[in-house]
């Protein structure tokens, strides 16, 4: 079973948490916008860390 990872849809900034990224973005309908990021950087970008 592959670990789950953040993704960043690079277009709208959502973040998704799982295998892999949506084929496209929920949010913005994007096609293969999403990239992969550290827990840390989706973290910041949901607005969690000070
Ligand atoms: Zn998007």
């Amino acid at each position: 079973m592959a670990a789950k990872k953040f993704w960043r849809c690079n277009v709208c900034n959502d973040i998704h948490y799982g295998v892999a990224g949506p084929e496209i973005c929920p949010t913005c309908n994007t096609p293969n916008a999403y990239v992969e990021i550290t827990e840390e950087e989706a973290k910041k970008v949901m607005g969690l860390t000070k």
